[in-house]
């Protein structure tokens, strides 16, 4: 089970998702589903959202 990097808890991933899908995480994070060694792992999707700035 994938772990949301920003607060931590669990993330479900789809069976069928696949590297460079998005899922919204229920803490309002959106994640990017990426592949590492053939097991999919997330990160924080660092794409065009006009309010997700730092
Ligand atoms: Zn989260």
């Amino acid at each position: 089970m994938a772990k949301c990097p920003v607060c931590g808890l669990e993330v479900r991933i789809p069976e069928d998702a696949m590297p460079g899908e998005l899922i919204e995480h229920d803490c309002g994070t959106l994640l990017e589903v990426v592949e590492d060694n053939g097991v999919l792992q997330l990160r924080v999707f660092e794409g065009d959202m006009e309010d997700w700035g730092e």
